[in-house]
């Protein structure tokens, strides 16, 4: 037996491509857990926390990058 704790927040990990020179690089997010906060990488996407993120690619100083994965969340039995 034992006490399951709830972890604080939901980490997810973003991977995001520059679009200026195709580098590709990792973000870990974490998110607080609560009422409305996405737990899935389904819910992430449809959610505003996308919005809020900022992009800066080191190398070539661009700010704009398409997002090409998520992992990471609560995964649920269907
Ligand atoms: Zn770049």
């Amino acid at each position: 037996m034992g006490l399951v704790v709830p972890a604080a927040t939901t980490p997810f990990t973003l991977y995001l491509r520059c679009d200026n020179c195709m580098r590709e690089s990792t973000r870990d997010i974490k998110l607080p857990v609560g009422e409305g906060i996405p737990r899935d990488p389904e819910e992430l996407i449809e959610s505003a926390f996308l919005g809020d993120l900022k992009f800066n690619c080191r190398p070539c100083g661009s700010v704009i990058a398409q997002l090409v994965g998520i992992e990471g969340g609560y995964v649920h039995d269907h």
